[in-house]
C-alpha cells in the first residue's frame, strides 16, 4: 500500500511514533493509502528544519526565490495529469474539475505570488520641518504554519505556501488528513525546482494533535488557516495568548440572490455550478437561493429539470458531473441535513438520496438536491452543509432579500443577478460578505482582497494583503541635519 510520508529537511520521513492513519478513496470507499499521524516531535522536527533555513532564504536575492517558485509553477503544469488524478481519487471530485481548476489554480499561486513579490513596495513618510525620514520595512515574520482544507486540496495548500515563502518566511505546513496526497506530491516538486533544504516542511496528521501542534508551537509566529468555523474559533483561543498573528478563512452559507430582470439563461447555467460545482463543497457556492417571486415557480422548474439531468458517478469518467463527496462522514453529516429540513417542513424537490454507483458500491455519492425552504430562519437555511444541496424561496422586496441574505452568522460571498446597475450598488453595498460577484460567480483576480466578514473569518487573504500577512511592518526613522 502506497505511503505518504512526511516532507520535513528536503528529506521524505516516516513519522517518529511509526504512528499511520489510513487514507480513503470516496470513490469506492476503500482504503488505498497510509498517511503518518504525525505527534508534537515530528512537528518540532519541521519547526527546527524551518529555523534552521530562515536565515539564507530570508536573504536570498528576490530573483532566486521567484525564480524557484516559478520552476515549481512551471513543474506542477508539466505534471498536471499525474497531480489531477492523484487529487481526484484522494478528494473524490470529478477528475475533468481537477484538471480545469484545481491544479492549474495551485501553478497559478506559485506563479501569481513569484511576480508579486517583485513588485511588492513599501512607503516613505517625510516628516517636513522635522528633518526626519521615516521608511517602512517589510521583513518576514520567521517560521510560519499554514494549515488547509480537504475541499480544494493543493488549491488551497499552495494558496498559502507561496505568498508565505515569496515573502522570505520558511513554512511548516499540514494539509487535510482527509486528502494528503497532491500535498506529498508537492514535495517531491519542491526537490526537483531547487528549493532549499527546510524551507517548506510539510507534516501530516490530525487535526486536533498535529494541527493542534503547529497552533500551539510557541516560535511559530503566524498561523493561515483554511476550514470550518468552529476549528477556527479554537485556532483563535489558542493563538491570540501568544499574540500570533492569525488569518483565518472560514466557513460560509452564502445567498444567491436572483431578481426578475436578470439574463435568466446564463443566470441558470452559472446558478447550476455555484450549486453543484465539486458536489457543492466550495465554502464560495451560493447554497440559499432567494427568487424575485415573478420568476419564482418558472426558476424552480428550470433549476429542478437541470439539476436533475446531472450525471453522478465514478470522478474519473469524462461524463460525471457530480463526483463522489469527500468521506463517509462528511455524507452523513449531509445526509442528516436532508432528513432535518423534512423534520422542519422544507420539501425535497429533487435528490435527497444517496446514489449506488456500479462497480463502485460503497463510494460516498450523493443526488444533487433542491429544497423549498418555508422561511430563512430554519436551520438548514442558517447552518452550513457543504454538499450539494441548495435551498430555494421566493422573495419580494429588495428589503427583504437583504435581510434574509443577512440573517446567517457568516459573511463569505454573495451572488446577485440583475440588470439593474443602481440596484447592484445599493444591495452590493449593504451585504454583508467579503466578495459580493454580479452576474457571475468564482470569477477570481488573485489580485484581489479575498476572505470573510462575521463568522467567515478574520483578514484577507490574496494579492498583497497576502504579502501583508506574511511580513511585519517595520518603521525606520533617521533624522537628519
Ligand atoms: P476543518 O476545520 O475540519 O479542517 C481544516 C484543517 O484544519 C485540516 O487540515 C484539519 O486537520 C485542521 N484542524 C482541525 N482541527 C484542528 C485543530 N484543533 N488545530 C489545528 N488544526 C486543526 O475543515 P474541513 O472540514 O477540512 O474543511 C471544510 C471547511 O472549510 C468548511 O467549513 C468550508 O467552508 C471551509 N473552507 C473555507 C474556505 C475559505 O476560503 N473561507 C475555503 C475552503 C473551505
Amino acid at each position: 500500500m502506497k505511503k505518504i510520508q512526511n516532507y520535513i529537511n528536503g528529506e521524505f520521513r516516516d513519522p517518529i511514533s511509526d504512528d499511520w492513519l489510513e487514507n480513503y478513496d470516496p470513490s469506492t470507499g476503500e482504503v488505498y493509502s497510509k498517511i503518518p499521524n504525525s505527534s508534537m516531535d515530528d512537528v518540532e522536527l519541521a519547526y527546527r528544519s524551518a529555523e534552521a533555513a530562515f536565515e539564507s532564504w530570508s536573504n536570498t536575492t528576490l530573483e532566486k526565490r521567484s525564480g524557484i517558485l516559478m520552476k515549481i509553477a512551471s513543474l506542477i503544469d508539466e505534471q498536471l495529469d499525474r497531480l489531477a488524478a492523484a487529487e481526484s481519487k484522494d478528494n473524490g471530485k470529478p477528475l475533468s474539475l481537477a484538471i480545469s481548476v484545481d491544479i492549474p489554480r495551485a501553478s497559478s499561486n506559485f506563479r501569481f505570488f513569484a511576480h508579486a513579490i517583485t513588485q511588492f513596495s513599501t512607503e516613505a513618510h517625510e516628516s517636513i520641518g522635522l528633518n526626519t525620514m521615516n521608511f517602512t520595512l517589510r521583513q518576514p515574520l520567521g517560521v510560519v504554519g499554514c494549515i488547509s482544507p480537504w475541499n480544494l486540496p493543493l488549491y488551497l495548500f499552495t494558496w498559502k505556501i507561496a505568498p508565505a515563502l515569496a515573502a522570505g518566511n520558511t513554512v511548516v505546513a499540514k494539509p487535510s488528513e482527509v486528502t494528503p496526497m497532491t500535498a506529498f506530491l508537492l514535495g517531491e516538486i519542491c526537490n526537483e525546482a531547487g528549493l532549499p533544504k527546510g524551507v517548506l516542511n510539510i507534516v501530516h496528521g490530525m487535526g486536533p494533535s498535529t494541527g493542534h501542534s503547529i497552533v500551539s508551537h510557541p516560535n511559530i509566529k503566524a498561523i493561515s488557516f483554511t476550514g470550518g468555523t468552529k476549528t477556527g474559533e479554537h485556532i483563535a483561543k489558542i493563538a491570540a495568548p501568544m499574540f500570533k498573528k492569525l488569518s483565518l478563512e472560514l466557513g460560509g452559507k452564502n445567498p444567491n440572490i436572483i431578481f426578475a430582470d436578470c439574463n435568466y439563461d446564463k443566470m441558470l447555467a452559472v446558478t447550476l455550478k455555484s450549486s453543484f460545482a465539486n458536489q457543492g463543497q466550495i465554502c464560495l457556492c451560493g447554497s440559499r437561493i432567494f427568487v424575485e417571486r415573478p420568476l419564482y415557480n418558472k426558476f424552480k422548474e428550470d433549476l429542478v429539470h437541470k439539476t436533475k439531468e446531472l450525471k453522478v458517478g465514478d470522478p474519473f469518467d469524462a461524463k460525471t458531473n457530480i463526483g463522489a463527496l469527500v468521506s463517509k462522514s462528511h455524507l452523513e453529516k449531509v445526509q442528516s441535513y436532508i432528513d432535518l429540513a423534512k423534520e422542519e417542513g422544507g420539501t425535497i424537490l429533487c435528490g435527497g438520496n444517496r446514489v449506488i454507483v456500479d462497480g463502485f458500491e460503497e463510494g460516498y455519492y450523493l443526488e444533487p438536491t433542491v429544497i423549498e425552504v418555508p422561511n430563512d430562519l430554519c436551520r438548514v437555511n442558517q447552518e452550513e452543509i457543504f454538499g450539494p444541496v441548495v435551498t430555494i424561496m421566493a422573495f419580494d422586496t429588495e428589503e427583504e432579500v437583504l435581510k434574509m441574505a443577512n440573517s446567517v452568522k457568516y459573511g463569505l460571498s454573495a451572488t446577485l443577478w440583475t440588470e439593474n446597475i443602481n440596484r447592484t450598488m445599493r444591495i452590493s453595498k449593504k451585504l454583508e460578505a467579503g466578495i459580493v460577484w454580479v452576474n457571475t460567480w468564482l470569477n477570481r483576480d488573485l489580485r484581489t482582497p479575498f476572505g470573510g466578514m462575521k463568522n467567515s473569518g478574520v483578514g484577507r487573504e490574496g494579492g498583497f494583503e497576502a504579502l501583508k500577512f506574511f511580513t511585519e511592518p517595520k518603521n525606520i526613522c533617521i533624522r537628519y541635519d
